[in-house]
């Protein structure tokens, strides 16, 4: 048997052939298997070939779903992350939608074996990659937050300091001073 791999031919009234040869030399006419370029006698029906083949046709249409996504970016300062999140995400979502597709998550492989379909490695991965994005996105938010409570605490020390001048009947260049030794204090707790 030779493997000696021509161009793919194609010819629109009969669709492709494999893109082998016979031992004669001659191109082998057969119809290739699925998704690939050779037919069933020159190794189209191994497992590797088929898994190859699976895996190319899911990438490929996952690859579909995420254009018709429109993939948006998320505002915000950390735009980078958050857009690279985005697309995470959104390809998070269509490898779950084709794994709500399947009617079954296993079939039974050329060998007997049952295995996994590449929809459902193709999610996990996904999956992985979402996490750790999200727990990256979510430890800068908290500290995020930790600056803003800081900033709400500061404005309530700020209006008490206010309050105290007001009524200890304290106003002009004496108050702005008071207010500038507060604000110099704040900023060094901080
Ligand atoms: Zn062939």
């Amino acid at each position: 048997m030779t493997e000696s791999m021509g161009p793919l031919r194609s010819d629109p009234s009969t669709g492709p052939r494999c893109s082998a040869r016979r031992s004669n030399g001659e191109p082998c006419r057969n119809r290739p298997m699925r998704g690939q370029a050779v037919c069933r006698k020159h190794g189209g029906a191994s497992p590797q070939a088929r898994a190859a083949a699976e895996r190319r046709q899911v990438e490929g249409q996952a690859r579909s779903l995420l254009a018709e996504l429109g993939v948006a970016p998320v505002e915000d300062p950390l735009a980078q992350l958050l857009r690279l999140a985005g697309e995470v995400l959104a390809w998070q979502r269509a490898t779950a939608q084709l794994v709500n597709e399947l009617e079954s998550i296993r079939y039974r492989a050329a060998n007997g074996t049952e295995q996994l379909r590449a929809e459902v490695l193709i999610y996990e991965r996904a999956m992985d990659r979402a996490v750790n994005v999200l727990a990256a996105i979510a430890r800068l938010g908290i500290d995020e937050r930790l600056v803003a409570v800081t900033e709400k605490q500061a404005d309530v020390v700020v209006a008490a300091i206010n309050a105290a001048m007001e009524a200890a009947g304290i106003s002009g260049e004496q108050a702005e001073q008071a207010r500038r030794a507060a604000a110099q204090h704040l900023r060094s707790v901080a």
